[in-house]
């Protein structure tokens, strides 16, 4: 066999120069349109290789099959979800990652891992003026952090009920029930059915404009005997609207047998960094639990998120575990007993370089930078006709260009310039732009709106033709 270290040094330098070749094209490289399964499949699909080949030609190979289905996502003109791009230092850390190859479980498995995600998460708790009591945690992205939550949210109900939900179940006990507005999250959805309340069980309030009614919410908390879990919204995934979370807080804190208020902040949550958004998440360090995400705004690579609970008991309770081999080891922290997961990727590198990378006032900035566009970008499609139908408080903008938002969105992507979707919103089918990346200029947003604008005209014009 070759040394295998010279492989591995000549398969990393063949990453390299393919990932040198990506970052240099990705600002001028036309938004990929997005290959068929078909196309996908006649690249990709073959049986299992019987035999091998090198290392280096290995990864040459997939990168020049996969390279029509590669989207353009972490690119400054990619408006699409809310993605979010890589920062330098992030993508650096998260190559080390891998090469260092760290199990970020338990302690005595890397305490690198382990005291990384301890400074990380008590670095985003003071980025985001969360308690310092709160437990940190990271995970792959903010619906796991919502299950992270809701589970610990779950133990504390059970508790208060008299049982213990981790240790034996849910079936037999009274019910524990769950709030939200109509405007939830399908991943908190996702979440509570993997709990075992089920994805319908939630009693929906209405959010006109995407924030809940409080007046509802607090009927429906009054109507209620025993200890509840309530979910609230920070940026709502159309239109970036909060939830009044002060008002949600104290609502939850006046439940006479005890509220849980759990917050899905998966982007919004960096509104609390900033001076003029700050106001928009006021009352979440009231919360008992937050869920978010490092691979949207933070633009850290995928996947990546995190976690914060304000009872470090009921939150090992729901998620610790033990066995034999496991004990015994020294172990002052074990990061596996805050997530489902026990072998877990060392996340808390790349956050920790995008952190040390921006600092408290680069974050700040980035999230002033992408809301600033979001404005300029509903300016400039206003003055072209369009018509911008949210309140822009934040960096999402749901536009109506008089034309089918469907065919308009794939007609834009099709055109190369930038990338968008469509969403429905109050019954309507509208345009919709995440402004998350850390790279994007003003001349990226008006290069932008300009195509979107030219065109929804020609989709007009084809559509009245
Ligand atoms: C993106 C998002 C989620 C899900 O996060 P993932 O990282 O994709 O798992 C949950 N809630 C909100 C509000 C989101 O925007």
């Amino acid at each position: 066999m070759d040394d295998p270290t010279q492989l591995s040094l000549r398969a990393l330098r063949r990453a390299v120069e393919l990932a040198n070749a990506w970052i240099e094209d990705l600002p001028s490289r036309p938004i990929n349109v997005g290959a068929t399964p078909h196309q996908m499949a006649e690249q990709l699909d073959e049986p299992l290789p019987e035999t091998g080949t090198d290392p280096d030609s290995a990864v040459t190979e997939w990168m020049r099959r996969a390279e029509p289905g590669i989207v353009t996502s972490s690119g400054p003109r990619y408006f699409g979800f809310v993605v979010g791009g890589t920062l330098p230092a992030a993508l650096a850390g998260d190559i080390l990652t891998s090469t260092i190859d760290q199990n970020g479980g338990i302690w005595s498995l890397s305490p690198a891992a382990a005291q990384t995600e301890l400074v990380v998460a008590r670095w985003l708790k003071e980025l985001f003026g969360l308690p310092m009591s709160w437990r940190g945690v990271m995970t792959s992205g903010a619906t796991m952090s919502n299950l992270v939550g809701l589970a610990a949210a779950r133990q504390w109900a059970s508790e208060r009920l008299g049982f213990d939900a981790a240790e034996d179940g849910l079936g037999g006990h009274p019910p524990i029930p769950v709030i939200s507005s109509e405007a939830i999250h399908a991943s908190a959805r996702k979440a509570l059915g993997n709990l075992g309340f089920g994805r319908s069980s939630v009693r929906t309030v209405p959010a006109p404009d995407g924030r809940v009614d409080v007046a509802a919410l607090e009927r429906e908390l009054a109507s209620i005997d025993g200890p509840v879990i309530v979910i609230g919204n920070g940026g709502e995934v159309n239109t970036g609207q909060f939830d009044d979370l002060k008002a949600l807080a104290e609502l939850c804190r006046s439940h006479r047998a005890g509220a849980w208020l759990h917050v899905d902040a998966a982007f919004g949550l960096f509104a609390a960094v900033s001076e003029r958004y700050r106001h928009l998440v006021s009352g979440i360090e009231l919360a008992d639990s937050v869920c978010a995400d490092a691979h949207k705004w933070l633009n850290v690579p995928y996947d990546s998120g995190f976690a914060f609970v304000s009872r470090p008991e009921v939150h090992a309770a729901s998620m610790s575990h033990s066995a034999a081999y496991l004990t015994g080891s020294t172990e002052q922290v074990t990061g596996s007993s805050f997530v489902l997961g026990s072998s877990r990727r060392g996340r808390g590198f790349a956050v920790w370089a995008a952190l040390r990378e921006l600092g408290r006032e680069g974050v700040a900035d980035l999230v002033d930078r992408c809301c600033r566009h979001a404005r300029h970008f509903a300016e400039v499609l206003t003055a072209g006709g369009a018509r911008i139908v949210n309140d822009v408080v934040l960096n999402q903008v749901l536009v109506d260009v008089n034309a089918d938002a469907d065919a308009v969105a794939a007609a834009v992507r099709e055109e190369g310039t930038c990338w968008l979707g469509a969403t429905t919103w109050r019954g309507q089918r509208l345009l919709r732009i995440s402004v998350s990346n850390y790279a994007t200029t003003t001349a990226d947003i008006e290069r932008s709106a300009e195509a979107i604008l030219r065109v929804a005209e020609r989709v007009r014009a084809e559509t009245a033709g």
